[in-house]
């Protein structure tokens, strides 16, 4: 969400966290196994179905992903890998990891937008932080769907299958945060990881709260500024390029059109009042990923199979960027 308008709604918390996350743990472990058994049993090599359904289940990306989300982690598990750019012949995920370095040296700085426990610490998030050009509020809840799906939980979860995406080619990630933090972290802190780390690349992932019947999405670059701590002059360039070729590749792998209300149908947009691209000084961009708050856009944002491909959207465009 852009940090204007229904962002500052608090996000309504539908249920607790462990109940369906345990729940959907069991049920995946057994599946796994199952995927295993019959892999181990038919001895198929060439198949990409029971080896990928295992690696993809019992590796760090599938599981924790989607805890909240209903019945659309199968989806994402067919999808995985097969539409991207490499090997869809090659037998396990685990192979194509090490077998492709082509990143190797080189760092992205993904970050989730917002935090799930943003709504829970309102003193700690709404304190004022400098952002060069103004203090704007530390942190913000984000928005979420109408029926209470959270963009903090959408982010998240599109930013670990970036991670394991970007992860195979042999780049170095690093989140902003990983669920690990009650709160947070505040944008001016956003923007001095990706720094700290001398990101070759830097995106903030969300997804936005507008009208219903505004659909799409849009990639945000940062416009030049020259205040107080804010200096993006020297990548407001390679930012744009970057984020050109993000929106290129997210349009191609989710077949989704750019946002009909904001950037006049170009799926990009200039701003000059986010901390986290005015105090980065390295290439950034932010996405957002569609309108939470329209149905037609929710139904695409609440699946795991489009969350996937939008994550191999944005690694598409990303190694585009980093290989020049
Ligand atoms: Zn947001």
């Amino acid at each position: 969400m852009s940090y204007l308008g229904p962002e500052f709604e608090p996000v309504p918390q539908r249920r607790p966290r462990r109940g369906p996350f345990t729940v959907a743990l069991a049920a995946l472990v057994p599946a796994a196994l199952a995927g295993w058994l019959v892999y181990e049993v038919v001895g198929d090599s060439g198949g990409s179905g029971p080896s990928a359904q295992a690696a993809g289940a019992s590796g760090h990306s599938a599981a924790p992903s989607a805890p909240g989300d209903k019945g659309s982690d199968k989806g994402s598990d067919k999808g995985g890998g097969e539409s991207g750019d490499k090997g869809a012949g090659s037998p396990s995920a685990t192979g194509r990891k090490s077998g492709s370095g082509s990143l190797k040296g080189k760092v992205v700085v993904i970050d989730p937008g917002h935090n799930l426990g943003n709504f829970k610490h309102p003193t700690e998030i709404n304190r004022q932080v400098n952002i060069g050009t103004n203090s704007k509020e530390c942190d913000t809840t984000g928005t979420a769907t109408n029926a209470g799906y959270p963009e903090a939980r959408f982010t998240l979860d599109v930013s670990r299958r970036l991670r394991t995406l970007l992860e195979e080619q042999g780049a170095t990630v690093k989140l902003t945060h990983d669920g690990d933090r009650p709160w947070g972290p505040c944008v001016t802190e956003r923007a001095e990881i990706g720094n700290k780390a001398h990101a070759d690349a830097a995106i903030s992932i969300h997804a936005d709260g507008s009208a219903a019947g505004n659909r799409g999405f849009h990639v945000i670059l940062p416009g030049a500024v020259h205040d107080g701590a804010a200096d993006t002059r020297a990548i407001a360039g390679p930012s744009r390029d970057l984020g050109v070729r993000i929106k290129d590749g997210f349009a191609r792998a989710t077949g989704t059109a750019p946002s009909n209300y904001i950037g006049g149908g170009t799926g990009l947009d200039v701003r000059k009042d986010l901390g986290g691209l005015n105090l980065s000084t390295v290439p950034k961009v932010f996405i957002e990923c569609g309108n939470m708050r329209d149905s037609k856009d929710a139904a695409l944002l609440t699946s795991g199979a489009w969350r996937q491909k939008a994550a191999e959207g944005m690694s598409g465009g990303i190694v585009s960027f980093l290989r020049g």
